[in-house]
C-alpha cells in the first residue's frame, strides 16, 4: 500500500522512517508449531516449520528469536533439501537469527525453514512462561502460559514477528494427559504421544499476526455458555472459585453477539476462550479465540465485591472481545498505529458498556475518567503524539499508555460526535469489511470515515493524531458587541510554552452552549476568532467536553457558570468538565487557585456522582502538590474537604440497601471515605465501629463499596494492630478482588516500623510480580511515604531491575510510582543524579514524564502557596 505523502496536510512526520524490520526477500505463509513444554524443568522443547514464499533471490532468511537454543536448522524449496547445516548468525540489537545458505533459492519459489529449539518457561510473564498457583495441599503448581504482544512471540519461537507479516499458524501441544491444552483455535485431533502424553493439534488458524497467538497447558476448570451461536468459555486454575467467572462467561456471549451485528460481521473463530492468569502483567490480553486475563479483570464475587470492581471487569472483557474486530480481524501494520487498537477498544467498551448497562451512565464518567487523564499526561512536554515512531521493539512498551488509550478513544469520541454515532459506526463497517485479515494505517480509518459520511475526516483528524499536546482556548468578551473571542494556544501544565511550540492550530469543535441549545457547528479553525451569541448572560464552550481541550475562561465568567450549574443550565458532563478545566488551568498558572477553591467551595449541593467524583480529584491534586508544606496549611485544606464532603456524605448516609443503583452505590462510597479521611467525626466513628467489628471476625462488617475506605480510616487512625488484621486479611480472603484491596491499602499506615514492612511485602515472594505497585501505591497517601519510597528504589534499584526487566511495562510504573509524589526542583536533581550513572532504556520516558510532573508541582507552589494560604483564611480555615 502506498503511504499519504507526508507533507500534504501540513504534518511533517514520517512514521515509517527508521523503522527495524525483517528484511523482505521472504514472506511467511504457514507455522506449523509443536511445543512441549515440561512444569516440572520449566523447560520446553519446539519444533517449527514455516512455509515462505519467496520474494526475491534468497540466500538468507532471517527471523526474530530471544533466549531461544536453536538445535537444529534445516532449509527445503519445494522437494529440495537446500542445507541441513546453514549458517546461523545472532544479533542481539535486533533479535534476529539468520539462517544463511550457499544455494540460491530464486524469487517466485517456496521455501521451508525447519527449526528444532530449547527455550525455558520464564517467571517474566513473557513469551511463553510459567505463572504459579498454590495446590490444596499448599505446594506451588504450574500452568505454561503466553503473552506475546507485544514483541515476545519471538520468545517462545523462531518467528516473524511483525504484525503486518500475517500467517496461517498449525498448532500443536505436547502435554500430560490429564492437562487442559488451549489455543487459539478449536481442537483438530487428540494422539497418543511418546512416554504416554497426548499431542493436542489445533486446526489451522486464519491468516494473523504473531502477536495474538496463545497457547495454554496446566490444570484447569471450564464453565461453558451456549448463549452465543459458537461455543464461549471460562477457564481458572483449581484454586479459584469457577463460578465466579459466570458474569464475564455470559456478558461475553451477549457482547459477542452485539459486535457481530454492529460490525456486520460474524467473528471468525470457532470459539472464544476467556482464561484467568494467576501471574499477569497487563490486565488482559486480546488473543485472538484465547483472551487471558488478570485474575481480578475477569473473575468476581459478586456477593464480596464493589460496584467499581463490576464495572471494572465489565470494560475489561468488552474491550478484548471488541478487540478481536478492531486489532485482530483488521491489525494495524506496525506499532506505531497501536492507539488504533487500543483508542478504538476502549471507545468501544464504553459503548457496549453503555448499550448493556445504561443505567452506569458510562459517558458522564468517560469525561472524568479517560478525557481527564489523557488530557493529564498529554499537558507533559515529554508526552508524545498518538501516532508516535517507534523504532525498536524496547520502544514499543512505552507507548501502552494513556496517549494511546485514552486520548486515542478521545480523538475516536470527538469524531463520533462530529459525525454522528451511526455515521461513526457505519464507517467502521466499512472499514473492516474492507481490510479483514489485513493491515492498515490509520488513514485508511480516516479513508473509511469519509466514505460513510462524505466529510474531509483526514483533513480534520490528522493533527489530532499527528501532533503531542493539546491546546487550551482562551475566552474574552466584548459585552457592548454581544461578542466572544476565543484564541487557542499549546497547552502545558508547567506553563513554559515556547514559541516554537505553540506553532499547530488544531480544527477546535467549539460547541458552543447557550440557553437556545448547544450549536455543534462552531469552529476555531486558525489561532483566534471572534463570534456574536445572542446573550452574554449565559453560555459555555465544549458542551459535554467531547473536544480535546482546556478552556480558560475569566474569574468573573467562571463564578457565573458556577451559578448556571445551580439553576440547572449545565448537564452533569459540563459541570464535571468545567471543574476538571478550572483546576488543571490553576495548576499551571492560568488562574488562580483561590479562584478554583471558591468554585468548588460552591458546589457543595450538588446532586450528581460524577461530579463528586471530580471535585474530589482536584481537592486530591491540591493536596498532593501541597504534601510537603507546612502542616497548618494542610490542616486546613483537610479541613475544608471535610467541610465540602461531609455534609453530603450524612445526607447520603452509607447503609447499601438492595435498591441502591450501581452509581448511588459509588456514591455513597466516595462521599463516606472522602469525609472520614478527612477527620469528619460521624464519618470516622462509624468506619472505626465497623474495623472493630470486622477485626473480631465479623467480616461481613464491612460493606465491599466500603472496605477500602474503611482500612484507610483504621491505617490513618491506628497502628500495627489495625496493620496485621489487613495483612491477614491479604493472606487469607478467597476472593483476588478482597486480597487486592487489602494490599493496596497498608501503604496508608505512616509508622516508621509499618512503612518499612510494606515495602519489605513488596519485594517478598508473599507478593507477586504483576502485584508490585500495589502496596507502593498506598505510600504515595503521605509524605513519609514519598520519602521512604525513594529511599527504597535507591537501596533496591539492582533488584528491582532484576525483578522487572526493562521490557516489561511494569519497572517504568514503579519508577513513577516512587519519584512522581515530589513536589520541588531539588527532588529533581537528586533523581537525576542517581539515574545518571544507570541505564535508564524502557523507563526513559517515565522518568521524563516524573520530572515534568514534578516541575510543574515546583511552579504551582511558588505562584500560589501565598494564595492559598489567604484563601484558607479568609474562609477561617486557617
Ligand atoms: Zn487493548
Amino acid at each position: 500500500m502506498c503511504r499519504r505523502d507526508a507533507d500534504a496536510t501540513g504534518a511533517n512526520l514520517d512514521i515509517a522512517k527508521g523503522r527495524e524490520v525483517l528484511p523482505k526477500n521472504v514472506k511467511p505463509l504457514h507455522y506449523h508449531l509443536t511445543l512441549e513444554p515440561n512444569l516440572e524443568t520449566f523447560e520446553y522443547e519446539g519444533k517449527v516449520v514455516i512455509d515462505l514464499d519467496v520474494v526475491e533471490d534468497t540466500t538468507s532468511i532471517s527471523l526474530n528469536t530471544i533466549d531461544l537454543d536453536i538445535k537444529s536448522s534445516e532449509v527445503h524449496s519445494g522437494s529440495k533439501l537446500i542445507t541441513s547445516s546453514p549458517k546461523l548468525s545472532y544479533d542481539e540489537n535486533t533479535q534476529t537469527t539468520t539462517v544463511s545458505f550457499d544455494d540460491t533459492i530464486p524469487a517466485g519459489h517456496k521455501a521451508t525453514l525447519t527449526q528444532t529449539f530449547k527455550g525455558t518457561l520464564n517467571a517474566n510473564m513473557a513469551g511463553f512462561y510459567r505463572s504459579s498457583y498454590k495446590g490444596e495441599d499448599g505446594s506451588d503448581k504450574y500452568i505454561a502460559t503466553t503473552q506475546m504482544e507485544p514483541t515476545d512471540a519471538r520468545r517462545a519461537f523462531p518467528c516473524f514477528d511483525e504484525p503486518a507479516l500475517k500467517a496461517e499458524f498449525t498448532i500443536t501441544l505436547i502435554a500430560d494427559k490429564k492437562l487442559t491444552c488451549l489455543s487459539n483455535m478449536d481442537v483438530a485431533n487428540e494422539k497418543d504421544a511418546h512416554n504416554g502424553k497426548k499431542a493436542v493439534t489445533f486446526n489451522k488458524s486464519p491468516l494473523m499476526s504473531t502477536y495474538l497467538l496463545a497457547f495454554i497447558v496446566g490444570e484447569l476448570n471450564m464453565i461453558e455458555t451456549d448463549a452465543f451461536r459458537l461455543p464461549v468459555r471460562v477457564f481458572a486454575t483449581p484454586d479459584k472459585d469457577i463460578e465466579h467467572g459466570r458474569f464475564s462467561l455470559e456478558l461475553a456471549a451477549k457482547t459477542l453477539d452485539f459486535y457481530e451485528t454492529k460490525f456486520n460481521s460474524k467473528f471468525p473463530l470457532p470459539k472464544m476462550d476467556m482464561v484467568a492468569i494467576p501471574d499477569f502483567s497487563a490486565g488482559a490480553m486480546e488473543n485472538w479465540g484465547l483472551v487471558t486475563y488478570r485474575v481480578v479483570d475477569l473473575l468476581f464475587d459478586e456477593k464480596t465485591s464493589s460496584a467499581s470492581t463490576k464495572q471494572r471487569v465489565a470494560e475489561v472483557v468488552q474491550h478484548e472481545l471488541a478487540h478481536q474486530w478492531f486489532g485482530n480481524l483488521v491489525t494495524m501494520d506496525f506499532w506505531d498505529g497501536l492507539w488504533l487498537n487500543e483508542g478504538f477498544a476502549t471507545w468501544m467498551s464504553w459503548y457496549s458498556c453503555n448499550e448493556f448497562y445504561p443505567e452506569w451512565k458510562v459517558w458522564q464518567g468517560y469525561v472524568t475518567d479517560n478525557l481527564q487523564s489523557a488530557l493529564a499526561l498529554d499537558s507533559l512536554r515529554s508526552s508524545h503524539p498518538i501516532e508516535v515512531p517507534v523504532k525498536r521493539a524496547d520502544e514499543i512498551n512505552q507507548i501502552f499508555d494513556a496517549i494511546s488509550y485514552s486520548k486515542g478513544s478521545c480523538v475516536l469520541r470527538m469524531v463520533s460526535k462530529y459525525l454522528g454515532e451511526e455515521t461513526f459506526m457505519e464507517g467502521v463497517r466499512r472499514y473492516l469489511k474492507k481490510h479483514a485479515f489485513g493491515n492498515t494505517q490509520t488513514n485508511d480509518l480516516w479513508a473509511a470515515l469519509s466514505d460513510a459520511s462524505g466529510k474531509d475526516v483526514e483533513k480534520i483528524m490528522d493533527i489530532w493524531t499527528k501532533n503531542v499536546g493539546f491546546p487550551v482556548v482562551s475566552v474574552t468578551e466584548d459585552a457592548k458587541n454581544n461578542s466572544v473571542h476565543v484564541k487557542q494556544n499549546r497547552f502545558l501544565r508547567t506553563a513554559d510554552v515556547k514559541p516554537e511550540e505553540d506553532k499547530v492550530l488544531y480544527p477546535v469543535f467549539l460547541g458552543l452552549r447557550s440557553a437556545d441549545g448547544v450549536d455543534e457547528e462552531l469552529t476555531l479553525d486558525g489561532r483566534e476568532r471572534s463570534f456574536k451569541v445572542k446573550d452574554l448572560d449565559f453560555y459555555k464552550i465544549n458542551a459535554d467536553h467531547s473536544g480535546i481541550y482546556r478552556t480558560s475562561y475569566s474569574p468573573e465568567r467562571l463564578q457565573k457558570l458556577g451559578e448556571a450549574a445551580k439553576k440547572g443550565l449545565l448537564t452533569v458532563e459540563d459541570r464535571a468538565g468545567m471543574i476538571a478545566d478550572a483546576g488543571a488551568l490553576a495548576a499551571s498558572g492560568y488562574q488562580k487557585t483561590s479562584g478554583v477553591l471558591s468554585l468548588l467551595q460552591g458546589f457543595d449541593t450538588e446532586p450528581e456522582f460524577v461530579v463528586w467524583d471530580e471535585l474530589t480529584a482536584r481537592i486530591a491534586s491540591v493536596r498532593a502538590a501541597w504534601v510537603f508544606q507546612d502542616d497548618k496549611v494542610k490542616d486546613a485544606l483537610k479541613a475544608f474537604q471535610r467541610d465540602l464532603v461531609a455534609k453530603k456524605s450524612h445526607e447520603l448516609g452509607w447503609d447499601f440497601k438492595e435498591s441502591d443503583g450501581h452509581i448511588e452505590q459509588q456514591f455513597k462510597s466516595l462521599l463516606f471515605s472522602s469525609a472520614a479521611l478527612s477527620g469528619d467525626e460521624k464519618t470516622k466513628a462509624a468506619a472505626l465501629e465497623m474495623f472493630e467489628k470486622f477485626k473480631n471476625g465479623d467480616r461481613s462488617a464491612i460493606h465491599p463499596n466500603l472496605r477500602g475506605g474503611v482500612y484507610a480510616v483504621a491505617l490513618q487512625n491506628g497502628g500495627e494492630a489495625e496493620y496485621d488484621a489487613i495483612l491477614d486479611e491479604y493472606r487469607t480472603a478467597k476472593v483476588a478482588d478482597e486480597r487486592n484491596t487489602a494490599l493496596r491499602s497498608i501503604g496508608r499506615a505512616r509508622q516508621p516500623e509499618l512503612i518499612k514492612r510494606t515495602l519489605a511485602m513488596a519485594l517478598s515472594k508473599e507478593v507477586k510480580d504483576q502485584d508490585i505497585y500495589l502496596p507502593l501505591g498506598g505510600l504515595r497517601s503521605h509524605k513519609e511515604g514519598i520519602l521512604a519510597l525513594w529511599d527504597w528504589v535507591k537501596v533496591n534499584w539492582d533488584t528491582i531491575y532484576k525483578k522487572l526487566p526493562p521490557g516489561l511495562s511494569m519497572l517504568g510504573s514503579v519508577v513513577s510510582l516512587c519519584t512522581s509524589s515530589f513536589t520541588s526542583e531539588k527532588q529533581i536533581q537528586e533523581i537525576d543524579a542517581f539515574f545518571k550513572e544507570r541505564s535508564t532504556k524502557g523507563f526513559d520516558q517515565s522518568l521524563a514524564q516524573s520530572f515534568d510532573a514534578i516541575r510543574a508541582k515546583d511552579g504551582w507552589l511558588k505562584r500560589d502557596a501565598e494564595d492559598v494560604e489567604a484563601w484558607l483564611k479568609a474562609n477561617k480555615y486557617l
